[in-house]
């Protein structure tokens, strides 16, 4: 596909991606620009973001896609009450994660066998990798993109309802939702840190709107 508007701007060829999700593949045409790693030495679950140039297919104003991949290393014990993997057996592990065997870790509240204690047949819950990917048609929506999830100010737990409608909150009862405000996520925070001065769209976007790193 030729844009050589866009592609001068950019100083390189227009790429196709496909990229994994929980779902279909994501496609779409843009220029890879940074990714950010935010694990540590220790790291049992974290998060890759990667930012890229899109160029949306009605040949619209070039945008960016922030593409996410949570990773997680951690399994479960099979009917814990973590509740937060996918049931398998030892030896269909792979199907449920891409993460290397050797790498897998125990959940430390449900503390299940280590791996090499257990046979092929065996079921523990596996925590899937997840993926998330977001569309924006401009520097000002990636920002918003990177805010953290939205939670109440009265209970901290997930939104329940608009504000004012009474709806309760099925964690604790709350019955009073206000959105707490959302700062940027600490790793969105580091990947703009590294991009901005490189993409003058971006930095504009953050005078714009005050944004502080
Ligand atoms: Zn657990
Ligand atoms: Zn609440
Ligand atoms: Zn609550």
């Amino acid at each position: 596909m030729e844009n050589p508007l866009t592609e001068a701007a950019m100083n390189s060829v227009l790429r196709h991606f496909e990229l994994p999700t929980n779902d279909i593949p994501i496609e779409f045409d843009g220029w890879f620009i940074d990714s950010l790693d935010n694990g540590g030495k220790d790291r049992i679950r974290w998060a890759v973001l990667e930012l890229y140039r899109w160029q949306p297919k009605d040949g619209g104003p070039l945008g960016y896609i922030l593409y996410t991949i949570g990773h997680s290393l951690v399994y479960h014990d099979l009917d814990a009450e973590c509740n937060k993997g996918v049931v398998t057996t030892i030896e269909n592990i792979g199907d449920v994660t891409p993460e290397p065997f050797a790498d897998l870790e125990p959940c430390p509240d449900c503390a299940p066998p280590e791996l090499d204690d257990l046979d092929d047949d065996d079921q523990i819950e596996m925590e899937e990798t997840w993926y998330k990917w977001v569309q924006c048609r401009s520097a000002g929506e990636l920002l918003t993109a990177g805010r953290k999830e939205a939670k109440c100010r009265n209970c901290f737990h997930r939104p329940h309802g608009i504000p004012g409608s009474g709806e309760k909150c099925r964690g604790c009862g709350c019955d009073d939702y206000a959105e707490a405000p959302r700062p940027l996520s600490i790793p969105m925070q580091r990947l703009l840190a590294q991009v901005k001065g490189k993409e003058p769209e971006i930095a504009m976007a953050m005078r714009e709107k005050k944004t502080q790193l």
